[in-house]
């Protein structure tokens, strides 16, 4: 077993490597940060390729065979950030420097440190002469946060012999919720579908001078967008959160009712839970008429909606509609992904409850499901068998803390959480894998 006090360290130096390399998506850039991580871990025995579906951006593919002919586990991250602007830093958001014991920098927490904590438990293990009983894959994606076109998408539509597996681990949840006196510890198991559309109302043009000329199609997108803002569709249950509400004592049978109870002990709690439970519609972007003195025959606005796992557009239509009424208006779909899911009773979630009754006994182990999507969306559809799951650990650093630092300004991870997840993937890959 490698020792805890090495995998911290050698987390905390892979993930100042990884900040100090600019992969800000776009343009991603990803072609050095990923010689580095194929060297690494190449010099511990994994083979690796580097395929790219486009010219300095590619994909990492590192495999360690073992001699029998057990699962394949892959641990799946991606190398790329979101932009960051060093003004609204306390620090270079590429130093990489570790203050206050902290690693700061953009990835310090999406994802490069869970990119760090997975290579170093993947090579620990390796150098000691573990080999698992089938196969460790370690998938390090580019593309991820501009929708994963080079990356994932690509890799499992045109490599999939190369990243296939049954069971995968990737980000999407695992810091700590602390609740009414309970420690939860939160896995991903889905991801919400997309379908943002254009809500559209028309009137009749005319002089603005002479309000009642014409007819005006921005003041009748008022009704509807007080609509969204006074209330959402109706909530519905679904595995996820219902596997959370349990875990925080909250009675799932009744969504709204506990949703309440939520918040009046924890408002934060309610504001993550509620996503879950159901459609959302949230009114991003508007425009009407293009002169100030021209009545707009036409008004629109655009709606971000995202829809639970497995369910599509009528669903979404019949929700929407519930919110805005039956007539007065039009609508489009841009964006049409639904979400998917796997299932929360699987070895790999019993993998993670023996880990955390190991290193946390007073702490649970719940099923979530995450309002926005990763790459572990493209993984279940290419491979409906796939079990992948959301899960980077962090007790030092709760979720309440974490949240706001992710794609925000001076994002930072707590060193005792790298040298804590790197070992939580060390125990995982030996319980699947062995
Ligand atoms: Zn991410």
């Amino acid at each position: 077993m490698p020792d805890s006090a090495q995998l911290e360290s050698r987390t905390t130096e892979l993930l100042q490597r990884l900040i100090r390399f600019n992969t800000v998506n776009p343009p991603g850039n990803e072609q050095a940060a990923q010689e580095f991580l194929r060297d690494t871990l190449a010099a511990a025995g994994f083979e690796c390729e580097l395929l790219s579906a486009v010219e300095g951006r590619p994909n990492l593919v590192a495999r360690l065979r073992g001699a029998g002919d057990g699962p394949v586990l892959c641990l799946c991250g991606h190398v790329d950030t979101v932009l960051a602007d060093p003004g609204d830093w306390s620090l270079d958001p590429w130093s990489g420097e570790l203050k206050d014991g902290f690693v700061w920098g953009r990835g310090a927490l999406d994802m490069k440190s869970q990119v760090a904590a997975e290579v170093v438990a993947a090579v620990s293990l390796a150098e000691s002469g573990w080999r698992p009983a089938g196969e460790l894959l370690v998938v390090v994606t580019a593309d991820e946060e501009s929708g994963a076109e080079h990356g994932a998408q690509w890799l499992c539509r045109e490599h999939p012999d190369k990243v296939r597996c049954d069971y995968m681990v990737n980000e999407g949840a695992g810091e700590i919720v602390h609740f009414n006196g309970r420690r939860i510890y939160g896995v991903c198991v889905a991801e919400k579908g997309v379908f943002r559309f254009t809500l559209t109302t028309e009137g009749r043009a005319g002089h603005a001078s002479i309000p009642r000329i014409g007819d005006n199609a921005l003041t009748k997108l008022a009704p509807l967008l007080q609509a969204m803002r006074d209330r959402q569709p109706s909530l519905e249950l679904s595995p996820e959160p219902e596997s959370l509400l349990t875990a925080l004592g909250l009675d799932p049978s009744d969504p709204e009712a506990a949703l309440r109870e939520a918040a009046e002990t924890d408002p934060r709690v309610a504001i993550i839970v509620e996503p879950l439970l159901g459609v959302t519609l949230t009114p991003t972007m508007a425009r009407a008429s293009d002169k100030i003195n021209v009545i707009p025959a036409q008004a629109s606005v655009k709606v971000d909606c995202r829809v639970p796992p497995g369910l599509g557009r009528d669903h979404a239509l019949a929700k929407i509609r519930e919110v805005l009424g039956e007539d007065g208006w039009s609508i489009e779909f841009s964006e049409e992904v639904v979400g998917n899911r796997s299932p929360i009773e699987t070895p790999l979630m019993d993998a993670i409850r023996r880990w955390a009754e190991s290193v946390d006994p007073d702490a649970q182990v719940a099923a979530t499901g995450l309002p926005g999507f990763t790459d572990s969306r493209w993984w279940r559809e290419a491979f409906p068998e796939c079990i992948a799951y959301g899960f980077f650990p962090q007790r030092h650093m709760d979720l309440f803390e974490a949240a706001p630092l992710v794609h925000g300004a001076d994002e930072r991870v707590p060193v005792a959480d790298l040298g804590f997840a790197a070992e939580a993937y060390v125990h995982i890959c030996r319980d699947i894998l062995s």
